[in-house]
């Protein structure tokens, strides 16, 4: 009976779907419930919108507000998401910074675009999104907080003007706003745009502005240097030990840069309103990956795994006409690869450059219903060679290329070098502290063979490796940000 009565309520559910959808075709701007739009009518849509790109760097997802977050991290952001979409399920295709923002430029999992290792540059003959977007018309701007997102890492491709801002050791995102909005004021007002922002404001070190520390207090004392990214090495070799008034103290100088850059973004909304661009551009706001508080160990640190903490990133689009006022929610799956067909379908621009190959899914459905488009999505990490130096962490290991599997349900992580493997439940045990490997074998035996299918797909597309050329201006830079150590050797 009870089958009986679930049969008819999905089929009710699947009629009344469908009529929505079909309605929406029928009718633009439709908004039902949770079904804005449909992907016929959302192709093209925004054609000649500008696009703002904003990658707000080691930003996780449960720190906003939004996310169900306590302490008050993002007031403004909170109050702007009403007028977004926010995908709740969006996994970063890497853990570090240079292979997830080419995936997001290159539409290519790092294995693919091949700028996936410490000191890798993308290849000259990948066609990028600012590339795109500058062939067809765009009039386009990056402004970013350098090291490896800097011109010698092969990210000014495309970009009629690109700068690198500050140094590692200042927020950046006040100026990052400063600059652009000048930029716009002074453009030409007949030329869409493409403006790209990035900043390392929440990446360590952690040094946020004092005034931005009252909503966080009391914050404890603490003789943890923040300041210094190699103090993860010491904390990790028990050279340090961290009792909870540390970890609290670490979390909450985090919280507080969060919050400075939640104010400086208020500050870009007011002027893209002022000048009279909102209802002309299209918003989009994103990590390339999180940050490591012992989730699993490791502390201010990212690269070295695959785990929730910093996979799972928050994405925001904002499209003017269409999600103002509604708060939209996205559980669909999506990945980093996606932003760029998604991106260009939008904006109506169509690839008929051969060098362009886009492995992401255009996430149209997802916007308009929620509908998926990927039932499992990947991330990977070569930051490699560096494991030993954590041997109470990585014991016995010295080189890992450890990928992931994530599903809506669960998340299976493979690294072969080492023959490790975890699977953890997402729905039952979303912060990973249960390895289910040996309860649920018939899960395994679905997921490693399509994990393996995968990484068999992406090698054979793998590009030739290309080295960057460092000067010593980002080699301080990456130092200071902890990617080099300070002998100079790769922190790979
Ligand atoms: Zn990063």
């Amino acid at each position: 009976m009870k089958i009986q009565m679930m049969k008819h309520l999905t089929v009710n559910f699947s009629r009344i779907f469908l009529i929505l959808s079909l309605l929406c075709v029928a009718a633009p701007g439709c908004r039902k419930g949770n079904v804005v739009s449909s992907p016929q009518k959302l192709k093209g849509a925004y054609k000649g919108y500008n696009l703002v790109l904003v990658s707000l760097d080691t930003l996780r997802y449960d720190r906003l507000g939004i996310t169900g977050y306590k302490a008050p991290t993002s007031p403004m952001l909170d109050t702007w998401s009403r007028d977004a979409i926010m995908f709740d399920s969006m996994i970063s295709n890497s853990s570090w910074t240079l292979p997830a923002h080419h995936s997001l430029f290159t539409g290519q999992f790092p294995t693919v675009h091949s700028a996936n290792y410490p000191g890798a540059r993308l290849a000259n003959d990948k066609v990028t999104l600012a590339e795109v977007l500058n062939r067809n018309g765009y009039d386009t701007c990056a402004w970013t907080g350098g090291a490896y997102v800097s011109r010698g890492f092969g990210f000014a491709q495309g970009f009629a003007h690109f700068q690198e801002v500050g140094d590692s050791k200042e927020l950046i995102m006040d100026e990052l706003v400063d600059l652009s909005t000048r930029w716009l004021e002074n453009r030409n007002p007949h030329t869409p745009f493409f403006l790209f922002l990035h900043s390392f404001d929440v990446h360590v070190p952690y040094t946020p502005p004092t005034e931005f520390l009252p909503p966080f207090e009391p914050i404890p004392t603490s003789s943890v240097d923040a300041t210094d990214p190699f103090t993860l090495l010491r904390i990790m070799n028990k050279d340090i030990t961290l009792k909870p008034p540390d970890l609290e103290y670490l979390n909450k100088l985090y919280d507080a840069e969060i919050r400075f850059v939640d104010h400086q973004l208020g500050r870009l909304f007011n002027a893209l309103d002022r000048l009279r661009l909102t209802d002309r551009t299209i918003v989009v706001l994103f990590s390339d990956h999180g940050e490591t508080f012992q989730d699993h160990g490791l502390i201010m640190t990212h690269a070295y795994t695959l785990y929730e903490e910093v996979i799972h990133v928050p994405l925001l689009i904002r499209l003017p006409g269409l999600t103002e006022g509604l708060g939209l929610r996205r559980q669909s799956l999506v990945q980093t690869v996606d932003l760029m067909p998604t991106l260009l379908d939008l904006l109506g621009i169509t690839i008929s450059d051969s060098k362009v190959l886009m492995l992401g899914k255009s996430l149209l459905p997802v916007i308009a219903y929620d509908e998926p488009v990927n039932q499992e999505v990947f991330a990977e990490t070569n930051y490699n060679n560096h494991l030993q130096k954590f041997p109470r962490m990585f014991p016995g290991r010295k080189h890992t290329a450890t990928r992931v599997i994530r599903t809506s349900e669960y998340a299976y992580i493979l690294d072969e070098i080492n023959d490790v493997e975890e699977l953890y439940s997402i729905k039952n045990d979303k912060h990973q502290q249960q390895n289910i490997l040996n309860e649920s074998p018939a899960v395994v035996s679905e997921l490693k063979p399509k994990l393996k299918r995968w990484m068999s797909a992406v090698s054979a597309l793998s590009g030739a490796r290309t080295d960057a050329e460092m000067d010593p201006e980002t080699v301080k830079m990456l130092q200071e940000l902890g990617y080099i150590d300070k002998s100079g050797s790769k922190k790979q």
